[in-house]
């Protein structure tokens, strides 16, 4: 039975795994024998060896051997059993707030313990809680593992021992098929000299002792690093089908504008910058193709995307074609419909707004005209790609600030076209360090808006503790006096709406009361979206000094005049959510103040974090950092970790691997192209769902 075994073979082959055993494991998306040789140890626990006392650090986890010297119980916030252990290196207490008498007979002073656990500091020096213990008044302990002990991710009712156990004979069975077939050409592995796959998941379940623990726990061992490269390159493979599965849908060619982008550049007060001529270039280029353009446009806060996008949108519509604006807040939506109402309107071309709230009579009316074809340009939230909006002829999709279309969003672009695919054209203001681009936007062409147009002013960023507040309020007095006008930003780590609003709205009355005969707004997510419109339209034309607001101000909006920015807590934030915010002034031709008003006690990281901030006002600077001290998930956003969640890899550690990927990829699609799906069906789960777009 058991040399019949294969590793497409389902789980419940193997001995003790029954149907229920398996359906958990199905929750983990492991079904086949051979998914669970993919099934990677997260950490590793070295049982090899008995590490002195005096030499522990905090953190580690290992194996100590002393004797005891003096077991108490305790009397502190928590009664706690503690017993001290001495191996001639040094002291180490271990510490037992569940404890039986019979334990505290056990831990006899005089006889030798063992113990397994992680070292942590205690009141009166090197602690382990809870650790694992044998205790011998006379004779050997047992001999010390063999092997370094793997612990796998496991969850809710299956046992780390039975998992491993199950691993263990899926090992059994891929030696008995001889290994798994090599996708990678073997002279690609020499240049990094890395192992086989099959060598590398064998070290990586099963790693014997000569293994050097340290990078493997650092996740720097050759075995992992193989790993990691498939990985990449599967996730690169990937992509480029997505990229190719949706280009093959075809799409609706867009001839360069006669009429309507001439007429808006007659229009403008401005000449485009050559960055955004570039860009706006690259884009015709784009759609003049008979396949869907897939391109992100990447620039600065203040580089002028939004004027880029308009471009693009009366290229399709003068072809002909419908086009939808996505955004990804409310007010962020209407601040674009209004916006692109001014300079269409002069131009002939009919433009809608979409939201969630929009009436029931309005929102019909909206959707026959859409339709109908005679809404042209359709600007909205979610809501644009919802059941029951349908389009005449929609030929391009714009996506701004950063909502990155997934394989679903993808699939339902296409059924709303009714011709092919829609071109699609994302912004972000998020300067993507290019590493990350690489991996997390393979399936894009990337434009990039490097150029601010001419005359803006750079912001002089301060930081300041908020121990200075009232100081920071006279300063925003003689600011008003000087006609400036003021953002006043409320941070909260709280996601919840409520809590924020309720903040703001205590700073604004604060401010109300110190500031008596200035006109102060209070913007927050709560307001229905016709105040916040009315607000902002109040803003912007003078009729406020100061504006208290949630961090909703951080996209987009646009108040030239609004020359200070006052941020509470920017330790909350994130830096690219700051550079974010920062750029809300710096916008007009006056010189612009941001104060970054820290709270006590600020941590040394913080206080780092604040100093970039101060020090360069270079997005992609910013980003860099961002990504140094945080990591990529919270560079990208949550929204879009998924594009970045591996099993192996890290894009920092392997930032040397992932510099090749690109390269690497094509060429296996030259020279290896029947490789590729093997590939991606190796390391994707649902990888099929590529195929289907
Ligand atoms: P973002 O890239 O942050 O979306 P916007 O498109 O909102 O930037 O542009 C910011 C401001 O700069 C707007 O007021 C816009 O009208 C103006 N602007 C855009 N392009 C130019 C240009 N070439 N010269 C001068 N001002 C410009
Ligand atoms: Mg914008």
């Amino acid at each position: 039975m058991q040399n019949a075994l294969t590793l497409s073979a389902p789980i419940s082959r193997l001995k003790g795994a029954g149907p229920k055993l398996a359906d958990k494991l199905a929750q983990l998306e492991l079904t086949s024998i051979g998914d669970l040789l993919f099934h990677l140890p997260y950490k590793y626990q070295d049982r090899t060896r008995i590490t002195p006392i005096g030499s522990l650090r905090l953190g580690m986890a290992v194996v100590i051997e002393g004797d005891i010297r003096g077991t108490q119980v305790a009397f502190g916030r928590r009664r706690s059993l503690i017993c001290r252990i001495q191996d001639g290196s040094g002291l180490l207490t271990i510490r037992l707030f569940h404890f039986t008498k019979a334990q505290q007979h056990v831990l006899k002073n005089g006889a030798a313990i063992r113990c397994y656990g992680e070292v942590r500091m205690g009141p009166t020096g090197l602690e382990m809680i809870h650790p694992e213990y044998q205790v011998r008044e006379q004779g050997e302990f047992e001999a010390l593992d063999q092997r370094l002990t793997p612990l796998y991710p496991t969850t809710e009712g299956i046992h780390q021992i039975r998992l491993r156990n199950l691993i263990e004979q899926a090992l059994d069975v891929l030696n008995a098929q001889g290994g798994l077939p090599e996708w990678l050409p073997p002279d690609w592995l020499t240049p990094w000299q890395l192992p086989s796959l099959t060598d590398a998941l064998r070290t990586l379940h099963r790693p014997d002792p000569n293994t050097d623990t340290q990078t493997l726990l650092d996740g720097e061992h050759p075995a992992q690093q193989r790993l990691a490269f498939e990985e990449l390159l599967a996730h690169h493979l990937s992509l480029q089908a997505l990229r190719q599965a949706t280009q093959a849908t075809g799409a609706q060619p867009i001839a360069k504008s006669k009429r309507l982008v001439p007429a808006l550049r007659d229009q403008l007060p401005f000449s485009l910058t050559g960055a955004q001529q570039r860009v706006c270039g690259e884009i015709a280029q784009d759609l003049a193709h008979p396949f869907p353009m897939l391109r992100l446009v990447q620039g600065d806060v203040g580089a002028g995307k939004t004027l880029v996008a308009l471009i693009a949108a009366l290229q399709a519509i003068e072809s002909g074609l419908q086009v939808a604006l996505m955004a990804p807040t409310e007010l962020l939506a209407e601040q674009h419909f209004l916006n692109m109402q001014a300079w269409c309107e002069p131009l002939g071309v009919s433009i809608g707004l979409l939201l969630g709230k929009t009436s029931r009579k309005d929102r019909n009316q909206l959707l026959d005209g859409l339709e109908r074809g005679e809404v042209q340009l359709l600007v909205g939230t979610h809501a644009l790609f919802q059941k029951g909006v349908d389009y005449h002829n929609l030929g391009l999709v714009i996506i701004d600030e950063q909502h990155r279309f997934g394989v679903q969003q993808r699939l339902a672009l296409k059924e709303k076209a009714n011709n092919g695919t829609p071109h699609q054209l994302t912004m972000t203001a998020t300067p993507i360090p290019r590493t990350l681009a690489m991996t997390a936007f393979a399936d894009m062409d990337i434009s990039i808006i490097d150029e601010l147009p001419p005359g803006r002013t750079p912001v002089t960023t301060t930081v300041i503790s908020q121990d200075r507040r009232e100081a920071v309020i006279r300063r925003v007095n003689a600011a008003c006096d000087d006609g400036r006008q003021i953002y006043w930003v409320c941070t909260l780590i709280e996601e919840s709406e409520e809590l924020q609003a309720e903040a703001a709205e205590a700073t604004a009355n604060r401010l109300a009361e110190a500031l008596p005969g200035r006109q102060i707004g209070l913007l927050h997510g709560k307001l229905k979206a016709a105040d916040k419109s009315r607000l902002m339209a109040a803003f912007k034309a003078g009729e406020l000094d100061i504006l208290v607001a949630t961090t909703v101000i951080e996209v987009g909006v646009d108040v030239p005049n609004a020359s200070v920015m006052i941020i509470e807590n920017p330790e909350r934030l994130g830096l690219a959510q700051l550079h974010q915010l920062r750029g809300r002034v710096g916008r007009g031709t006056t010189e612009s103040y941001c104060l970054l008003m820290f709270g006590q006690p600020l941590s040394e990281q913080g206080k780092q974090r604040l100093e970039v901030m101060r020090q360069t006002s270079d997005g992609f600077v910013i980003a860099e950092e961002d990504l140094k001290l945080r990591g990529p998930g919270e560079v990208l956003g949550t929204r879009q970790t998924g594009a970045v969640g591996f099993r192996v890899a890290d894009m920092e550690r392997d930032a040397h691997l992932l510099e090749h990927i690109p390269a690497l990829a094509d060429r296996l699609n030259r020279e290896y192209p029947s490789h590729s799906p093997h590939i991606i069906a190796r390391w994707l789960i649902n990888a099929d769902r590529y195929a289907q777009v």
